[in-house]
């Protein structure tokens, strides 16, 4: 057996609502039989939080995501009105990063097999600043689009940085600048102020709309795509059924001090409680997670165990043409994550 490191992370978990719990309960079944020891802390957050403690995102939550080593997130149910915990997470810790890989795996049935792509989402401001106002007395809104030089620079070099990180060679960047043109006039220019620093790499920008069409017609033509905050998660969600559905997509939100993972997916109420969630997302998250903690090797076993199940097809979740639960399934990866340290051992790979 390869040796338990004997570092201890700090993990805080928000399982949250609906198929939250399901999948970070399958994803933590998985994580036991990796080589490393975890300090788990579950705070609250959600609906389930809001009603039974006033609030969907305690104080107490957010300051335990802040000490901790990573932040591992299920999914929340959303009720207008009611403050979203997720976003709320991401701005006041300030996770202005949102890295979404797009990813084909052999024996998930997509509509292409051989897409392997990143999203990479401003987190921080854009439409989701959430500050919208009634006028004509109720009959009318606006919502207000905030977009800053110093954000939109920011996560472009995150996004110029994650492809020379992954060999990438081109990065797209999206918007609709031609009628937003102050908001997105700026995130334009700040996209090619940073792509001159970054000669090596291909720079295109494209609109929102073409790059909707060009994601169904020609997804290989992305490597790396830069957008803001309403545009990524629309094309992430769309790019998500390119690649097997929603089940499939992990995401990562980063920041200077913090890390935060979390599935693409939502609460899914209407396959919530019956345990066929796709633990998948949660699981790549997972995977992430270890990725951002610098355990490089452990991820990339991980991965391994899980492409093993998908690939065999025959302990898989519904929604991948299968009939097992969420537990299950995730029982199944960690049995092949434990054969694939067995493996390792054996290999000798360990340490080197
Ligand atoms: P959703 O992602 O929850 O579900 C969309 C569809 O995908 C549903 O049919 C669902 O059954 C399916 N699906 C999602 N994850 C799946 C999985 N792991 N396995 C199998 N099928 C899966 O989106 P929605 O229905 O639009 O939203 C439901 C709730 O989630 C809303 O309250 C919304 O606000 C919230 N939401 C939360 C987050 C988050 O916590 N980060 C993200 C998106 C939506």
């Amino acid at each position: 057996m390869d040796d338990i490191k004997s570092i201890m992370y700090r993990i805080t978990l928000i399982p949250g609502d609906g198929i939250g719990p399901e999948v970070m309960d399958a994803a933590l079944h998985v994580l036991e039989a990796s080589n490393l020891k975890f300090d788990y802390q579950k705070a609250w957050a959600g609906n389930a939080c809001f009603h039974a403690m006033g609030t969907t995102i305690p104080d107490e939550t957010i300051e335990m995501a802040r000490k901790a080593d990573a932040t591992l997130f299920g999914a929340v149910t959303t009720v207008s009105g009611q403050k979203s915990a997720i976003i709320t997470l991401r701005k006041v810790m300030n996770l202005y990063a949102n890295l979404r890989p797009l990813k084909s795996y052999p024996g998930v049935k997509s509509i292409y097999s051989d897409l392997d792509f990143f999203i990479v989402r401003e987190n921080s401001e854009g439409l989701y600043s959430g500050k919208e106002e009634y006028i004509m007395g109720g009959e009318g809104a606006i919502a207000l689009r905030k977009i800053t030089r110093n954000a939109s620079e920011r996560i472009c070099r995150f996004a110029f940085e994650q492809a020379i990180k992954t060999g990438r060679n081109k990065v797209t960047a999206v918007h609709k600048a031609n009628v937003l043109r102050k908001t997105d006039g700026i995130f334009r220019k700040a996209f090619w102020n940073v792509a001159d620093s970054y000669p090596g790499i291909d720079a295109e920008e494209m609109y929102v709309d073409a790059a909707a069409m060009f994601m169904i017609t020609q997804p290989h033509r992305f490597q790396v795509l830069v957008t803001t905050n309403l545009f990524g998660d629309i094309l992430s969600d769309e790019a998500a059924g390119l690649v097997g559905g929603l089940g499939m997509v992990p995401s990562a939100n980063i920041g200077d001090e913090n890390g935060l993972f979390e599935p693409v997916h939502g609460s899914a109420p209407d396959i919530a409680g019956q345990g066929i969630a796709n633990p998948t997302a949660m699981i790549l998250s997972a995977s992430l997670m270890l990725q951002y903690l610098g355990e490089y090797r452990e991820s990339l076993k991980l991965e391994e165990a899980l492409f093993k199940v998908l690939r065999e097809g025959k302990v898989l979740t519904q929604d991948l043409g299968g009939t097992s639960s969420t537990q299950k399934m995730a029982s199944e990866v960690r049995k092949k994550l434990e054969k694939v340290n067995r493996d390792y051992s054996k290999m000798g790979r360990e340490g080197t």
